[in-house]
């Protein structure tokens, strides 16, 4: 089987993004194979193949370009994977930013691969040292629940006023797009003990607003909008995000994030954590979840419908 590394996305355009990989050298006839680039919205999939009529065949470039969605948006991320696949056998294997070494110490995460400025030796070593510090000492598990920011229109969405007519909506849970958000990303994350307090409004009656920070890795992307989800079924809506660079790489990201409401529509996202989910920190070494890995059908959090 072939191996795909260096998944590169650039753009000089605003029109489209233009994906190009390696494979490493090898014995075998790349003839054999079709390339499939697949792309998602969030890193967690579900991963959409771009190209299922048109397989890209070798000798022809690494190169694919994905003009399906311009890239207008400031907060949009898109993520993708390649796939090969063995004609004669039909076997198929998905690349993304890890590489096979890497999954085969343990993690058998595929990652996948952005728009993003690649990190020096120095900033690997860095967010090496943060991961494992969140994950042995100051994180705990969270989920992550990307925001869909284009996709099928939701019923209560009206295309000519462009506005959420049900704010209630159970179909889009007012994002206005079929589903609202995509799979959860199980991450270690860091967020701030809050204040609580009770505020009284002769609009709203009695609210309880909560603000705090997250803080994890560079991965995934964390963007405005963006749901979290504790153990607790606590569910915080991501604010304004800040990401520590060098070199314009990422390192590491801080979000302002505050509590919802419990009456709040997005308390009805239904998600569930991984069955035999451990949420403190271990101080062993095991190995690490996948963090691309579909969520079972264990502990349903979802608190009405
Ligand atoms: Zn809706």
């Amino acid at each position: 089987m072939l191996e795909v590394h260096n998944i590169q996305v650039l753009s000089w355009t605003l029109n489209a993004l233009d994906i190009s990989w390696e494979i490493r050298p090898t014995y075998e006839d790349t003839a054999d194979y079709d390339f499939y680039v697949l792309r998602s919205e969030s890193a967690a999939g579900p991963f959409q193949v771009l190209n299922s009529k048109a397989p890209i065949v070798p000798p022809t470039a690494f190169l694919f370009r994905d003009g399906q969605q311009p890239v207008y948006s400031k907060i949009r991320q898109f993520r993708y994977r390649i796939r090969v696949v063995q004609r004669g056998t039909g076997d198929a294997v998905e690349f993304g930013s890890r590489t096979r070494d890497e999954r085969s110490r343990g993690d058998q995460a595929i990652g996948s691969v952005g728009v993003e400025a690649l990190p020096d030796k120095v900033l690997l070593a860095i967010n090496r040292r943060f991961e494992m510090l969140l994950e042995k000492k100051v994180g705990r598990r969270v989920l992550l629940l990307s925001r869909m920011t284009f996709g099928r229109h939701c019923a209560c969405y009206d295309v000519e006023l462009r506005k959420i007519l049900l704010p209630d909506c159970r179909t889009c849970f007012g994002v206005g797009f079929t589903g609202g958000y995509y799979s959860p990303i199980a991450i270690y994350a860091k967020i701030s003990p809050v204040p609580r307090g009770v505020r009284r409004t002769p609009e709203l009656g009695e609210v309880h607003p909560s603000q705090s920070m997250l803080e994890l890795g560079r991965f995934p992307p964390v963007k405005t909008g963006d749901l979290l989800v504790e153990r607790e079924n606590r569910r915080w809506h991501v604010g304004q995000v800040t990401t520590t660079e060098k070199r314009r790489a990422a390192s590491r990201q801080v979000a302002a994030i505050s509590e919802l409401e419990k009456a709040k529509i997005e308390y009805q996202v239904p998600v569930s954590f991984p069955a035999g989910y451990d949420f403190v920190p271990t101080l062993g070494l095991r190995p690490r979840m996948d963090p691309t890995a579909q969520t079972s059908d264990s502990a349903i959090l979802q608190s009405g419908g």
